[in-house]
């Protein structure tokens, strides 16, 4: 978290590079650089990705886990 530290290098006509910004990071919400050397973004670290995607996936297990299945009794008549 550089402040104001890097408003030199402003260029957007550098091949192959987009210009990097601070966007918010999705799971902290804290400050994150997005820029192609940022392999995690939009998040702010591999770890908050990481921990983010695990989120969802523990999400999709309890959504599946709390389907009634046993609760459909089909009566023969
Ligand atoms: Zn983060």
């Amino acid at each position: 978290m550089a402040a104001g530290s890097q408003n030199s290098s402003h260029s957007p006509d550098e091949p192959g590079e987009f210009a990097s910004r601070i966007v918010v990071c999705p799971h902290c919400k804290g400050d994150s650089v997005y820029h192609s050397s940022n392999s995690a973004r939009p998040f702010c670290s591999p770890r908050c990705r990481a921990l983010d995607l695990g989120a969802w996936a523990n999400e999709d297990f309890r959504v599946a886990d709390g389907i009634p299945v046993g609760d459909t009794r089909i009566d023969d008549v």
